[in-house]
């Protein structure tokens, strides 16, 4: 499998991808937004887009469909509830379908709400795991659910499914907002020392050639992971003294993701 970062280069920060057949040079763009810099990428690599995946049903994950099935014919595919909004989709997916790439590539379907209710994300196996993460988690971060999203389903997300998958996971996420959410991070851990090693790199690095975490140092960085830290719960207390001394893990997720909301 090969993936090529795109970076968009926008306002809103949006990364794209490519998955690819390392075989038959056959790819599946994901999130397509700028769709010039996905066909060019493609093109410079010599792939052929032959899918589309949308990890959910935002415009800035969406508004490059149409022009590159107009230039490649591709098949779109999304959360088969996320469908009709989107519109043009060819294949609805559901938890456990499997997409192929080629004939080296397998990638899971993933059904993860919580940014939307109809959120997908693709866990690609074998000895390089990498999970393409749209707005369900970020670079030392969650996404917001602000626009159609529940956190409670978010938590559910986070605490069923990502922190189970293996810690050499790969992550791609949709977005880079990697220096606010280690701020974020350090701000309800001060002590969080790897966090404040990342810092500078990442206040200053071009997004096209950033870093590429792992889920295990996620689990080190990301607050949203370290929901029975006591120096996270001692930090929450101060706001929120009716959490008790012992908050269970939904409780901390749902007052962190409220913090950051307004942070
Ligand atoms: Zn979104
Ligand atoms: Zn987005």
């Amino acid at each position: 499998m090969i993936v090529e970062r795109i970076w968009a280069a926008n306002s809103l920060r949006n990364f794209h991808y490519l998955i690819a057949c390392e075989e038959t040079g056959e790819a599946l763009v994901v999130d397509p937004l700028d769709a010039g810099k996905c066909l060019d990428a493609a093109r410079a690599r010599g792939f052929g887009i032959t899918q589309v995946l949308n990890t959910h049903e935002h415009r800035d994950h969406t508004a490059g469909n149409g022009a590159v099935v107009a230039a490649t014919r591709a098949r779109v595919m999304a959360h088969s509830d996320a469908a009709g909004v989107i519109g043009g989709v060819d294949r609805g997916l559901a938890r456990g379908d499997v997409i192929k790439v080629g004939r080296t590539v397998e990638l899971e379907v993933l059904d993860t709400p919580g940014h939307t209710r109809s959120h997908v994300c693709l866990l690609a196996h074998g000895d390089a795991p990498a999970l393409f993460c749209g707005d369900t988690l970020f670079n030392a971060g969650a996404g917001n659910c602000h626009n159609g999203g529940d956190p409670a389903l978010l938590y559910e997300t986070f605490a069923s499914q990502l922190a189970r998958l293996p810690d050499g996971t790969r992550v791609y996420p949709g977005h880079d907002y990697f220096a606010r959410n280690l701020a974020f991070t350090l701000d309800r851990e001060p002590g969080n020392s790897e966090a404040a090693a990342l810092l500078p790199a990442a206040e200053t690095h071009d997004p096209a050639t950033a870093r590429i975490t792992t889920l295990g140092e996620e689990k080190r960085i990301n607050t949203f992971f370290r929901l029975q830290n006591p120096d996270v719960i001692a930090g929450l207390r101060e706001r929120f003294p009716e959490i008790g001394e012992r908050p269970d893990a939904r409780t901390v997720f749902l007052k962190l993701r409220e913090l950051r909301n307004r942070w």
